[in-house]
């Protein structure tokens, strides 16, 4: 039988565990080893890597059952979708830690039985909590997120990679749109989503780490999250993702689909 935990519990230790990184990641920074994994753009340091294996000493400590699936070690897929599953990126948006130490962010998720119930996108740089919990809504630090409010595309900010989509499709998504913006952290891009500072974000590969606590923000905010066929994605494969406004997201797709569609 499966250990039944209180998710209340759990997510008090994670938040004290967060609160623990006020201290660890300023010296993990001052001792930064910058290496690179396939090619000279991707990037890992000491801070991912420590990050990932402290909060598996945590796991392993509290809930030795629950499973880890981390972008920088964990990467068995076997049974994600029974029991307690972590998902976890250390650090996302290395690129911009290593060359501004600002706009990175770690994201962690815990799925029950497949079903996204706790979430966090931590903003390290500005000591900002985003976290969610199944039922009770998204909050930014103590304060609860408001529902994002339905608007047109023209009137929404979009965020996504100018490296991979097509040239028209990216300049219909630019006619379109109210204006461009991207920080360049998949999970710093998808908060200004729920936050409803932009409209819409764009990644058309993202991993699982990189989108595992959207599920629940999008729900508890009442903003949609699919693929570009607008089908659910599944948490452990990721794939295509938008997050967006429920105002634009078909306008977007429209436009992802059309001109060639958005392959470059
Ligand atoms: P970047 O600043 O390195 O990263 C921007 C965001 O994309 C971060 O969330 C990052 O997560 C994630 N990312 C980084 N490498 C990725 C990869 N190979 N595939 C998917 N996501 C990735 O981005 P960049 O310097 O502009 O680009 C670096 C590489 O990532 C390029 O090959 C780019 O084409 C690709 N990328 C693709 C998309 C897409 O929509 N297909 C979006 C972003 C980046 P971490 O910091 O955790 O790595
Ligand atoms: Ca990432
Ligand atoms: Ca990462």
């Amino acid at each position: 039988m499966m250990a039944q935990y209180d998710i209340n519990d759990i997510d008090n230790e994670v938040k004290t565990w967060f609160r623990g990184l006020n201290l660890l990641i300023p010296s993990l920074i001052k001792q930064m080893q910058t290496d690179t994994k396939k090619n000279r753009f991707d990037l890992v340091t000491n801070v991912d890597q420590t990050l990932e294996s402290n909060f598996e000493g945590l796991i392993k400590d509290l809930y030795p059952d629950h499973k880890l699936y981390g972008e920088e070690s964990h990467h068995d897929t076997t049974d994600l979708k029974q029991g307690y599953t972590w998902v976890m990126d250390p650090i996302d948006g290395t690129a911009n830690l290593v060359k501004q130490q600002n706009d990175f962010c770690i994201i962690l998720a815990l799925f029950v039985d497949g079903t996204p119930t706790l979430s966090y996108i931590y903003d390290f740089p500005r000591q900002t909590l985003y976290h969610a919990k199944k039922g009770e809504g998204a909050f930014v630090n103590h304060k609860r997120l408001e529902q994002v409010q339905a608007q047109p595309l023209s009137e929404l900010i979009v965020s996504f990679n100018n490296k991979v989509l097509n040239d028209a499709t990216m300049h219909d998504l630019l006619d379109a749109s109210f204006a461009y913006r991207l920080i360049g952290a998949c999970g710093l891009d998808s908060i200004r989503v729920c936050t409803g500072q932009f409209g819409a974000h764009i990644h058309t590969n993202a991993k699982p780490w990189d989108i595992a606590a959207q599920f629940l923000f999008a729900s508890e905010l009442g903003l949609k999250m699919t693929d570009f066929n607008n089908k659910a994605i599944d948490f452990v494969r990721g794939g295509p993702f938008i997050i967006s406004n429920p105002g634009c997201h078909d306008e977007v797709l429209n436009i992802l689909l059309s001109n060639g569609g958005y392959h470059k």
